[in-house]
């Protein structure tokens, strides 16, 4: 099969997945995406670990969406880094801005996703970002943030003007990229990514949403993200085989916490 030996896969099932070669390499976030969750402790959480526990292919993020940020704001930051502790747990987030639904007050979103941002610093893990239709407070949080200290941030699923994409790349983020990068009407999403340096890319799914052509508008899967490599790799001007090296490359730099299964040694 093309390239899957290679490939670093992000997928999205309610929260994060990552997929690399014949072992499934699976990032899920802490809590829910839907606002009816409740706190992550006594629900999504606890599954969560318990998967990730369960299965040594299997990762998990931990945070606070940004749907949820009214009913999970009195989280402190002493709780996410004490969990955050946890030999599974290998980024923070997604945490982040979404102002198209604007499910809790923004200014709340606000505050959350600086405790967060606290964490990752605190931590050393990765900060998974989502921001949508609200590149200002995004790179606003994230550049003042940098102020107090270093982190890294990961712009998932990137679908935001290039302005957050070139504003994040100079304080060190990675970016990542869905099926969307296929579609026929997104050349500014290619445009951004024929701007990001190869060393900062990274592939999702975003699955159940967003398949890649030619499955969109079907529910979307793991082995689908070949087509999204592909198209990054048409964008990049790079074969397809370069491209999946990079990504993995790539994926095990950011997420360090992640143990690399045989045959993706540190060297290849
Ligand atoms: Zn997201």
């Amino acid at each position: 099969m093309l390239a899957l030996g290679l490939v670093a896969r992000w997928i999205h099932l309610a929260s994060s997945i990552f997929l690399v070669g014949g072992a499934v390499m699976i990032v899920m976030a802490g809590p829910s995406d839907r606002p009816t969750a409740r706190r992550w402790e006594r629900r999504t959480l606890a599954a969560t670990r318990a998967l990730a526990e369960a299965h040594d292919e299997v990762w998990c993020t931990l945070g606070t969406h940004p749907h949820n940020a009214a009913e999970e704001a009195d989280i402190g930051l002493d709780e996410y880094v004490g969990l955050a502790s946890h030999p599974k747990v290998v980024a923070i987030g997604e945490a982040g801005l979404d102002y198209h639904y604007d499910f809790a007050p923004r200014e709340v979103q606000q505050a959350v996703f600086r405790t967060q941002v606290a964490a990752a610093r605190l931590t050393g893990l990765p900060l998974v970002v989502h921001s949508r239709d609200a590149e200002e407070d995004t790179i606003a949080v994230l550049e003042s943030e940098r102020e107090q200290g270093a982190y890294t941030p990961l712009l998932h699923c990137y679908s935001s003007r290039a302005i957050l994409a070139e504003r994040g790349l100079a304080i060190g983020a990675y970016v990542s990229f869905s099926g969307m990068i296929t579609f026929k009407g997104a050349d500014e999403i290619r445009e951004v990514a024929r701007r990001v340096p190869l060393d900062r890319l990274l592939v999702e799914t975003d699955a159940p949403y967003l398949a890649p052509v030619p499955y969109r508008g079907k529910p979307n899967e793991p082995a689908y993200v070949v087509h999204t490599l592909g198209a990054l790799a048409r964008v990049k001007n790079v074969t397809v085989e370069e491209m999946a090296r990079q990504t993995s490359g790539n994926f095990f730099r950011l997420f360090r916490k992640v143990v690399r299964p045989p045959g993706y040694e540190a060297d290849r």
